[in-house]
């Protein structure tokens, strides 16, 4: 049974939980668990986790309005208490250090969970891989990890993408993601995109678009 050890808000809706894992195996960056929460009456629901970092068992959790599992995560689990956590799970959508000379991320939303636990492999690994994000959010208010994301990382390159409001004299207007945000680069690289179905959907399509290679392509799709 794993228990929370430490949470930290990301935004007004967003909290990052860290937890404790009597013999954890470890993960790679992509990979996810699966929560399960079960009332007293023995009503049990389950849903999947991005694992945010790759050296421990941290998910960070966007609250649904009127969601079942999503409002107990962010705001009313709390520290020391039990949940039951099954993982790692996936192996497709990962990213291992060494595995080639450039990586395009592309998140949506709470989408950028699984990507900062890719940016994280990279630092902890000291990996010479150059990683461009671009990182999708309504207002800059909905920014997970902002100050980790601020700092100067050799290698590294974010690029933000407000939909709805952008700080002021931000050069791009609001707007969803369109093939200029995603700038140059080659299309031979490993492109990971992440976020919900519709956002995921069109963010490959524009990677096609550009001639990427659909085998470098991979998408998870957070419904
Ligand atoms: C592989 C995988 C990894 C995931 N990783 C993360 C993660 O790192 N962080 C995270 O916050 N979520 C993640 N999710 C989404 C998560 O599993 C839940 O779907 C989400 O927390 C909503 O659950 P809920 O019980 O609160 O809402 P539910 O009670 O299941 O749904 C309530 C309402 O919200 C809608 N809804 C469900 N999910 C979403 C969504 N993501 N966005 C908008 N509307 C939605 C439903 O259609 C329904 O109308 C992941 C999903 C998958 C499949």
């Amino acid at each position: 049974m794993a228990r929370l050890a430490e949470t930290r808000r990301e935004t007004g809706t967003a909290r990052t939980l860290v937890f404790d894992v009597p013999g954890w195996p470890g993960h790679l960056a992509g990979q996810h668990v699966d929560v399960r929460l079960t009332a007293p009456d023995g009503y049990a629901a389950q849903r999947s986790y991005s694992l945010s970092a790759p050296d421990r068992v941290e998910l960070t959790v966007q609250r649904i309005p009127d969601g079942e599992v999503s409002p107990y995560l962010t705001d009313v689990l709390g520290v020391g208490d039990p949940v039951e956590i099954r993982g790692p799970v996936g192996g497709w959508f990962v990213w291992r250090p060494g595995a080639g000379p450039d990586v395009l991320l592309i998140a949506g939303g709470s989408g950028i969970a699984p990507l900062m636990a890719m940016v994280r492999a990279r630092r902890l690994a000291g990996s010479g891989t150059r990683f461009r994000l671009v990182y999708s959010t309504r207002t800059p208010g909905d920014v997970f990890y902002a100050d980790e994301l601020r700092r100067p990382e050799p290698g590294l390159d974010v690029t933000h993408v407000y939909t709805r409001a952008a700080p002021d004299g931000w050069p791009r207007p609001p707007g969803r993601l369109t093939v200029d945000d995603l700038g140059d680069g080659p299309p031979d690289r490993d492109c990971f995109v992440c976020g919900p179905t519709g956002f995921v959907e069109s963010a490959a399509d524009m990677l096609l678009a550009r001639g990427h290679d659909p085998r470098r392509i991979k998408t998870e799709r957070f419904g």
